[in-house]
């Protein structure tokens, strides 16, 4: 392994749910739903293979029913108005969308500002362009976490490149501001940052308002990159079809990346997504509905068996802390839980540089079947 991915093992996502399948631990650490997205969708996917639509290469920037369907999407949801031809962009997951935005828009030596704690292919994705990352931590405050706006602006340099935004925010639950996402654009316009946002929450925003995208504020369309996945808003996280809308250069920039990436991305489900990004709105709102329903089912729970719980506005994610506990090391304890209680969870310490700084947060998923999270709350009951 080179210099650049030396610190970059196994993803932790991997390694919690391998420990899972090896312990029979309910897994409440990497983020999958255990129940699959809508039927009518798995049809079109079956349709799809079956019609021959899609079973060979289909076209690098992907086909041309699905980028339509994605610029009505977000044309529909935030009136944000882009090119299916130019400024749309299907990739494989949002993780290659990430990847390919780097590689693309960073010179060796640039300065990435991205909010801490981050997802985690965020760091080696920012390494393997060469770039160097300048965290900005989110803090606890006021049973959540909070991004301080002066940390922002003071990390910002001479160097920085991009600014690298997750709202809502994995794995805190955040959802950004319409003040703080202002402050931010106002930031990128003043020192002409580029801004790579990750969206893929964007249906899953708790409170009412419902998801801002940072390229809807003044300034931002023609700097910002958004970035979408499929896997979060439809429940086929196995399908790995993501996206990317931005202006027509920072699209052909991505896709240069891109094609010496995957080249395309599988051609079928791509056909059985455009039709997902037309279910009425009352899918998308269902879908929110339910997952916040179990946010609190699992915070009630979390919050019975002892932990302190930061309320997520959004995601599919809880944060806790395990000092109630006498704990301190996030990691030991997610290593040892399968044995104590039979539950899976993720060690939020590994989304830090300083691993000090999230050493006694442990990260629990939500969406999961009600019963599966009765049984994980009740089995962590008996930590007390
Ligand atoms: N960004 C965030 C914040 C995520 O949580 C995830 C993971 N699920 C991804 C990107 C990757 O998405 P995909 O599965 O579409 O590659
Ligand atoms: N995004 C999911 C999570 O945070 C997992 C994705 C992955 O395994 N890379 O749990």
């Amino acid at each position: 392994l080179n210099r650049r991915l030396a610190e970059f093992g196994t993803t932790i996502f991997a390694e919690m749910s391998a420990l899972a399948l090896r312990t029979g631990a309910i897994n409440l650490g990497q983020g999958f739903p255990d129940t699959d997205g809508p039927e009518e969708v798995r049809e079109a996917a079956v349709r799809a293979l079956r019609d021959g639509r899609g079973n060979q290469y289909p076209p690098g920037p992907g086909v041309p029913e699905l980028r339509a369907a994605i610029a009505a999407h977000q044309l529909r949801r935030y009136g944000l108005s882009f090119d299916p031809d130019t400024e749309v962009l299907v990739t494989a997951g949002a993780t290659e969308a990430i990847a390919a935005a780097l590689l693309a828009l960073l010179e060796p030596g640039d300065e990435v500002v991205a909010l801490e704690p981050y997802y985690d292919s965020y760091a080696a994705s920012i390494a393997m362009a060469g770039g160097t990352r300048v965290p900005v931590t989110l803090r606890p405050h006021e049973g959540g976490f909070r991004l301080d706006l002066d940390e922002l602006r003071a990390a910002v340099t001479a160097r920085t490149r991009l600014l690298l935004i997750n709202t809502p925010h994995n794995p805190t639950g955040t959802v950004l501001t319409r003040a703080e996402l202002a402050a931010i654009a106002e930031l990128a316009v003043e020192r002409d940052l580029l801004v790579v946002t990750d969206e893929v929450y964007e249906h899953l925003v708790f409170d009412e308002g419902g998801h801002l995208p940072l390229a809807t504020f003044p300034g931002m369309r023609e700097r910002t990159v958004t970035i979408g996945s499929a896997g979060k808003t439809f429940s086929f996280t196995g399908w790995k079809v993501g996206w990317v809308t931005a202006n027509g250069p920072l699209v052909s920039a991505v896709r240069t990346a891109k094609q010496y990436l995957t080249y395309v991305s599988a051609g079928p489900f791509q056909y059985a997504i455009a039709e997902a990004l037309r279910l009425p709105d009352s899918y998308f709102e269902n879908f929110r509905a339910d997952l916040r329903r179990k946010r609190d089912l699992l915070g009630d729970g979390l919050r019975a068996a002892g932990f302190e719980v930061y309320q997520p506005q959004g995601t599919y994610f809880i944060t806790t802390d395990i000092t109630p506990f006498g704990e301190k090391d996030a990691y030991a304890f997610c290593r040892a839980l399968p044995e104590r209680c039979g539950v899976v969870a993720i060690p939020n310490s590994v989304f830090y540089d300083d691993p000090g700084a999230g050493r006694s947060q442990v990260r629990f998923t939500f969406c999961k079947k009600d019963d599966v999270l009765q049984e994980a709350a009740g089995r962590l009951q008996q930590l007390a």
